[in-house]
C-alpha cells in the first residue's frame, strides 16, 4: 500500500474542535513502514550519505536499512527525498496545566492546556525530542500522555530550576542546595539547571551533588560571578544555556574576549547551547512588535500567550534607542562567541529558549539552526548540534540522534538536501515520531485546524485577566 500523501487515520474526527483524535498507539506502533529510494542523511560521525536507499520501520524501532522488504508493509516513496534524524530542541519552556490564580486546596488547576494542540508545534516541525528546562509537576503528566500514546509529542527531558533570592525554587546556603538537589532526584527529574541569583558557595554546592546523584547541570552563570566568571567554571558544569551568559560576564564585545571566555568552557568540559534565536527575536521585539503579529506562525501559538506576547511585551513595553542598541550589540557579540566556540572546538547544541516572547515553539528551531550557520557553522554541523551532539549530551545517543538500525524511528522525511541549504529542514514531506508516520497532509489539516480554533477563542484569553479564570 502506497500511503505517502494520503491523509491517514491519525485525525479522525474533524468536527472536533480539538486537533485530538490520534489513532492508538498499539495499532500504529504495529504497524510497518518502509521507506524506499531515499537518500539517508544518517548524522553518525562519519556522515555516509547513502543514496537510493530503503529503510525498514517496525516496532517503533528502526529495523533495517537496505536489507529485503517483507510484503505487506506501509510503503513510503522515498524517491529524491532525504531522510534525516528527528530534531532536538535543547531549551524549551512548555505550556502545560498551570494555576494562576491564588489556590485552595482541592482547586487544582485554572488553565488546562491541550496537549495535543500544544505538541503538534514540535510535531509539525520535525521536532522529535525537546529539553524542558523549567520542569514542574504538570510537564511529568504531560510526559505520561505521550508515552501512553495518547498524545503524540516529542520524547521530554526535564531539568529542574535552582535558584537563590526568596520566590520559587530557592537555595541560598551549601546544604539547601544539596538538599533541593536530592529532592529533585527523588522526584524524577533527570537533570538541574542552575540559574542568576545562586550565590557562589550554594552554586557550587548544587554542582557537586548533582554529580554525586549523576544528574547533569546545565544552565545560566550566575549574575555574582562578574569579574570573576572562571571560577564559574567547576567540575560538572555541563552546559551554558545561552551565549548571553558569557556577553553578561563582560563588557568587552571583542574576539579576543570572546576567545577568552571561549577557553574558560573548553578547558573546563562544558558545552554550550548558543541560543543565538533569543537576543535576534529580543531586539527585534523592541523595536517592533510586528514581526510577531505578522508571523504567519503566530496563529498557531495559543492564545493566551499571543496575548501576553502583544499586552504584556517586556522587551517592548518602555523601549528605548539605547536599550535597542544593546541588544543589536549583543546580537552581534553571541555571532563573535560561536565563532570563538568554533575555534576553541567548544560543543555546541541547539536550543531555542521556547516559550518566551516571541519563540515559537518548534518553528524556532529552524530559525535557530539558519542562524548557527550563518554564524560561521557549516550545515552539517548545525544538523548534529540539532541531533547526535544533544542525543550524546543527554545521555541517549544509543537510542536517539541519528539514523541507525536499532534506534528509534524518530526521522524527517524531506523534499530538499539540508547539506546543501541548512533552510531546507523546513521542507518537511512527513515526519516519524516513535514509527508513527505524520504525513505533510496530515500536519497541515492538524495545524489548519489548530489555527481555525485559536481564532475562535481568541477573545477568551486575556493575559491580563489568567488569574480570574475559574475552571472549577
Ligand atoms: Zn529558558
Amino acid at each position: 500500500m502506497l500511503i505517502s500523501g494520503c491523509a491517514g487515520a491519525l485525525y479522525r474526527n474533524p468536527e472536533t474542535t480539538s486537533a485530538n483524535g490520534i489513532e492508538s498507539s498499539v495499532s500504529q506502533q504495529k504497524k510497518i513502514y518502509a521507506v524506499r529510494n531515499v537518500n539517508i542523511i544518517p548524522m553518525t560521525i562519519e556522515n555516509n550519505v547513502l543514496e537510493n536507499a530503503t529503510i525498514l520501520i517496525e516496532n517503533g524501532k528502526i529495523a533495517s536499512i537496505n536489507k529485503a522488504v517483507p510484503e505487506d508493509v506501509d510503503i513510503i516513496e522515498g524517491k529524491g527525498k532525504w531522510l534525516i534524524p528527528g530534531l532536538i530542541d535543547m531549551h524549551v519552556h512548555n505550556m502545560a496545566d498551570i494555576d494562576f490564580s491564588s489556590s485552595h486546596p482541592t482547586k487544582g488547576v485554572n488553565l488546562f492546556t491541550d496537549d495535543q494542540d500544544f505538541m503538534l508545534l514540535y510535531i509539525a516541525n520535525g521536532v522529535t525530542t525537546a529539553f524542558e528546562l523549567e520542569g514542574r509537576v504538570e510537564h511529568f503528566g504531560q510526559r505520561n500522555a505521550i508515552a501512553r500514546g495518547s498524545v503524540i509529542g516529542p520524547r521530554i527531558a526535564l531539568a529542574y530550576l535552582v535558584d537563590g533570592g526568596d520566590s520559587g525554587n530557592v537555595a541560598n546556603t551549601p546544604s539547601d542546595g544539596r538538599q533541593t538537589v536530592r529532592i529533585a532526584k527523588a522526584q524524577g527529574y533527570e537533570f538541574i539547571k542552575v540559574y542568576s541569583h545562586l550565590n557562589i558557595e550554594t552554586y557550587k554546592a548544587i554542582i557537586d551533588e548533582a554529580n554525586k546523584q549523576e544528574m547533569k547541570v546545565i544552565g545560566h552563570i550566575p549574575n555574582i560571578f562578574k569579574g570573576r566568571t572562571k571560577e564559574a567554571f567547576v567540575p560538572h558544569f555541563d552546559m551554558v544555556a545561552h551565549a548571553e551568559e558569557f556577553s553578561s560576564q563582560t563588557d568587552i564585545y571583542t574576539y579576543k574576549e570572546a576567545q577568552r571566555l571561549a577557553k574558560m568552557a573548553k578547558d573546563n568540559g562544558t558545552w554550550v547551547t548558543p541560543n543565538l534565536s533569543n537576543l535576534v527575536k529580543v531586539a527585534e521585539q523592541a523595536r517592533s512588535l510586528d514581526g510577531i503579529l505578522h508571523s504567519p506562525n503566530f496563529k498557531y501559538v495559543h492564545p493566551l500567550m499571543q496575548s501576553k506576547w502583544i499586552t504584556s511585551n517586556q522587551y517592548n513595553r518602555g523601549t528605548n534607542v539605547e536599550r535597542i542598541a544593546y541588544f543589536d550589540k549583543l546580537v552581534d557579540f553571541h555571532v563573535t562567541l560561536v565563532k570563538a566556540f568554533i575555534e576553541a572546538d567548544v560543543p555546541m547544541v541547539a536550543g531555542t529558549d521556547a516559550g518566551t516572547s516571541g519563540i515559537i515553539w518548534g518553528f524556532s528551531l529552524h530559525d535557530e539552526l539558519e542562524l548557527l550557520v550563518e554564524a560561521g557553522l557549516t550545515p552539517e554541523q548545525a544538523l548534529a548540534s540539532a541531533s547526535r551532539l544533544p542525543a550524546t549530551w543527554l545521555e541517549i545517543g544509543d537510542k536517539i540522534g541519528t539514523v541507525e538500525v536499532g534506534k528509534y524511528a524518530d526521522l524527517i522525511l524531506l523534499d530538499a538536501n539540508p547539506l546543501d541549504n541548512i533552510s531546507n529542514t523546513r521542507k518537511i514531506s512527513g515526519v516519524f515520531v516513535n514509527g508513527r508516520w505524520v504525513s505533510k497532509e496530515k500536519i497541515d489539516v492538524m495545524l489548519a485546524d489548530l489555527a481555525a480554533k485559536n481564532n475562535l477563542n481568541k477573545d477568551r484569553y486575556d493575559w491580563a485577566k489568567r488569574r480570574e479564570y475559574e475552571q472549577r
